[in-house]
């Protein structure tokens, strides 16, 4: 068996272990493709783990239409989780619709209005949930397990392509025929909203295209944030 056969089975038997062991279990898709290697797996196999995204109204149009390219090629309703109105009113009123470029400070609010409070919405109730991050997309994580004790959400979080690499995914995505966001072929190795990302060039670093007017290491969502802060996500 070779290496990328043993990871595609590890990464099956992971998603199995949830299915059966961590029931209600949610996989949060951002659309991108290593969210669609899990909808894929997930779907194929008719396991009871359910899919949602975090619609956050600035999304791009392609990645908003991978939706309905999961509903027509796996007959699935992805769950969107909206952010509140009143918050994104109070938001624009006061700072601007674009602010999240003024400040990290003023970014992280964004976020925390658009994606976080509607994870928070999301993951309730749940014992765990599904990621499609991988340990070589960023500095930040570099520490990723594959399993982990998710403190500020109190439960598990599982990263079931946390050893995967950019050629896992992408031989996985060819091989099985599955529907890719087209913008991975327009240079965007990552997807997020439509303001905060921008296309790579050859070389850069994958992350590089988001949030790219600042530093690194502050490059999160803050879909772990307590109080405002980074929290320790620790390995179990
Ligand atoms: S990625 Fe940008 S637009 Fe989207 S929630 Fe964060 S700051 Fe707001």
């Amino acid at each position: 068996m070779s290496d990328y056969d043993k990871l595609v089975a590890s990464t099956k038997l992971t998603l199995g272990r949830i299915a059966t062991e961590f029931t209600p279990a949610v996989l949060a898709s951002s659309l991108a493709a290593e969210d669609m290697v899990l909808t894929d797996m997930i779907l194929r196999s008719g396991l009871p783990i359910g899919i949602f995204t975090l619609e956050t109204g600035r999304l791009h149009a392609e990645t908003l239409e991978m939706v309905a390219r999961i509903k027509q090629n796996y007959a699935y309703d992805v769950a969107l989780y909206k952010p509140q109105p009143e918050a994104i009113d109070a938001y624009v009123a006061t700072h601007g619709l674009n602010a999240f470029y003024d400040s990290v400070e003023l970014r992280k609010e964004c976020c925390r209005i658009r994606k976080v409070e509607p994870l928070n919405r999301a993951l309730a109730g749940k014992k765990a949930w599904v990621t499609g991050q991988r340990r070589a997309q960023a500095a930040i994580r570099a520490e990723l397990h594959v399993q982990e004790d998710d403190a500020a959400h109190g439960m598990v979080k599982f990263n079931p392509l946390a050893d995967w690499s950019e050629e896992d995914v992408w031989h996985y995505i060819r091989s099985n025929d599955v529907p890719y966001n087209p913008l991975h072929d327009k240079g965007y190795p990552s997807i997020g909203c439509e303001p905060c990302t921008r296309a790579i060039q050859p070389g850069e670093d994958i992350r590089a295209g988001r949030w790219w007017w600042e530093q690194p290491e502050s490059k999160e969502c803050g879909l772990h944030v307590v109080d405002g802060k980074l929290v320790r996500i620790k390995a179990v």
